[in-house]
């Protein structure tokens, strides 16, 4: 599937576009939490009604099975339901009140109170490997408009007649819900993003897909004269750590796992393993040769295609990495799923150059001769969406390898896959540049809205000028922390 033109949006429908995002802020943002909730829930059971219509879509555009995407538009759904609930709980609030205190030990303190409220319009770049789930009504629409915030979707260009329709289905079902015109828009091309992320009127960005196009747009936010938050989601080598034990009592398993997980999908997410680390002479270098790899499928879109073979091309042109088992067609359209092979010593020697994203069916084994070397990868990681250990209880060196890998990576795992990323309350989906250009937040799971929210105290304002969250009778009933002390 080639990407597909589409018209750009003119200036003058961007101007609509943000001039309405504006004019929607205030109103959305005063909208009862309970209420923007009701439009969440709307949203939700309107995409699932038009599953039909939506799935074929996606699946002309992509090259994604139906079933893959039958899966990621519940996954959409239910992430919507989720964030309606966290808005009926109101403890996303994260209301606090602190009274008068003439005896507070540092001097009389006043009262103050303090809530998270909207940030205002934000720009979603949309992301071209989760064109349901990370797309126009995917986490960081449904965030920002959980948060209280009208959303301008950036449409991504492998996806456009399956965003128009989404776009679409969600705008009836807000209209049908009371929501104000203008709460949610999309725009089309590479140029309207940028202007758009430029507009004084844009308070945040949001972005999931590579290194140099999330760079380069975190770099616009902050040239702007009123510098914004851009939350990127970038690259990641998601790295596999087999400690000597594991192999010794579980290799096959582990193969089979690895295989399964870093060939998923085509190798088109961000989780997937691209680094396995495994002890020399444990056989499993052989073992993964030998093993039985999917057939080749079809990638994303042509851009992705041609993105992936020129990484993974430069990858085995390195001198010290070789093909593992057959790579013959590894880099043909479609490509079959590959391994290249390395030591940890040569990988220490040129990180930059081997530490690399290859994004589609491909990973990279690394053996290691030793405890030392399996640190010294360790440290020498950059920032990661996840690291994994697989291990056996008991392993002497796990303590100080988590303790490492926890200093790198938004998610650490212990004897599973990275690859799924289940949305929950504790989820994190997130981690130092070039993971992310905000490791303080994540993109996956509720904790999510924090990105859009913005705190405010409120000091000696009496009941009739305090936000609901903030007042002493606490009409919404929800959780509020008074006097250091949370009440539920
Ligand atoms: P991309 O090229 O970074 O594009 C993502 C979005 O950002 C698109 O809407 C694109 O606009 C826009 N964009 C990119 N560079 C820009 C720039 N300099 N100025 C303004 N807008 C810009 O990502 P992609 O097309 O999805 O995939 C390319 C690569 O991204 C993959 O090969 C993979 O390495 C990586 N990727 C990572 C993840 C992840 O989850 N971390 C997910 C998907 C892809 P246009 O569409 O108009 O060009």
């Amino acid at each position: 599937m080639t990407v597909t033109e589409i018209a750009p949006t003119s200036a003058a429908a961007l101007e609509d576009v943000l001039s309405a995002a504006h004019g929607a802020a205030a109103a959305w943002a005063q909208t009862p939490a309970r209420v923007r909730a009701q439009a969440l829930l709307a949203i939700a059971d309107a995409l699932d009604a038009a599953a039909e219509e939506l799935i074929p879509l996606a699946q002309e555009e992509t090259n994604l099975a139906p079933a893959r995407l039958g899966g990621e538009l519940k996954r959409t759904t239910f992430q919507l339901r989720l964030f309606a609930e966290l808005l009926v709980d109101g403890g996303y609030l994260d209301a606090r009140i602190d009274h008068a205190d003439e005896a507070w030990p540092m001097g009389a303190r006043p009262d103050i109170r303090r809530v998270l409220e909207p940030l205002g319009p934000v720009l979603v770049f949309a992301a071209s490997n989760f064109p349901f789930a990370f797309s126009v009504l995917g986490g960081d629409s449904c965030s920002a408009l959980a948060a209280g915030c009208p959303v301008v979707v950036k449409v991504h260009s492998g996806h456009p007649r399956l965003s128009a329709a989404v776009g679409r289905v969600a705008t009836a079902a807000l209209a049908a819900a009371g929501a104000p015109a203008g709460l949610l828009a999309l725009i089309y091309g590479t140029q309207s993003g940028r202007d758009a992320l430029l507009d004084p009127r844009i308070k945040a960005g949001a972005f999931t897909g590579s290194i140099p196009g999330g760079r380069a747009l975190f770099d616009l936010a902050n040239s702007r004269p009123d510098p914004i938050p851009f939350f990127g989601e970038l690259g990641s080598v998601n790295p596999v750590f087999v400690m000597a034990e594991a192999a010794a009592a579980r290799g096959a398993e582990i193969v089979d796992g690895f295989m399964a997980s870093y060939t998923l999908g085509a190798g088109q997410f961000c989780t997937k393993p691209g680094i396995l680390l495994v002890p020399a002479g444990s056989g499993m270098v052989q073992d993964l040769a030998a093993a039985a790899r999917p057939a080749p499928a079809l990638l994303l879109n042509e851009r992705i295609q041609s993105g992936y073979v020129d990484a993974l091309q430069e990858l085995l042109e390195h001198p010290d990495v070789r093909p593992l088992g057959g790579t013959e067609d590894a880099l043909a359209a479609p490509p079959a799923p590959s391994l290249a092979a390395t030591t940890a010593a040569a990988l220490l020697a040129d990180p930059e150059a081997l530490i690399t994203e290859c994004f589609g069916p491909a990973a990279l084994v690394v053996a290691y001769e030793n405890d030392g070397e399996l640190l010294a990868v360790a440290e020498a990681l950059d920032g990661q969406l996840t690291a994994t250990i697989q291990g056996e209880d008991g392993d002497a060196l796990a303590p100080e390898l988590v303790r490492i890998l926890a200093g790198k990576a938004g998610r650490v795992l212990w004897n599973q896959w990275p690859t799924g990323v289940s949305v929950t309350y504790a989820q994190q989906h997130g981690g130092p540049y070039p993971a992310t250009t905000a490791p303080a937040s994540t993109s996956v799971g509720t904790a999510g809205i924090a990105r859009f929210l913005r705190p405010v105290a409120y000091q000696g304002l009496p009941a009739h000028l305090l936000p609901a969250a903030l007042r002493d009778d606490n009409p919404l009933g929800i959780p509020q922390r008074v006097d250091g002390t949370l009440a539920l």
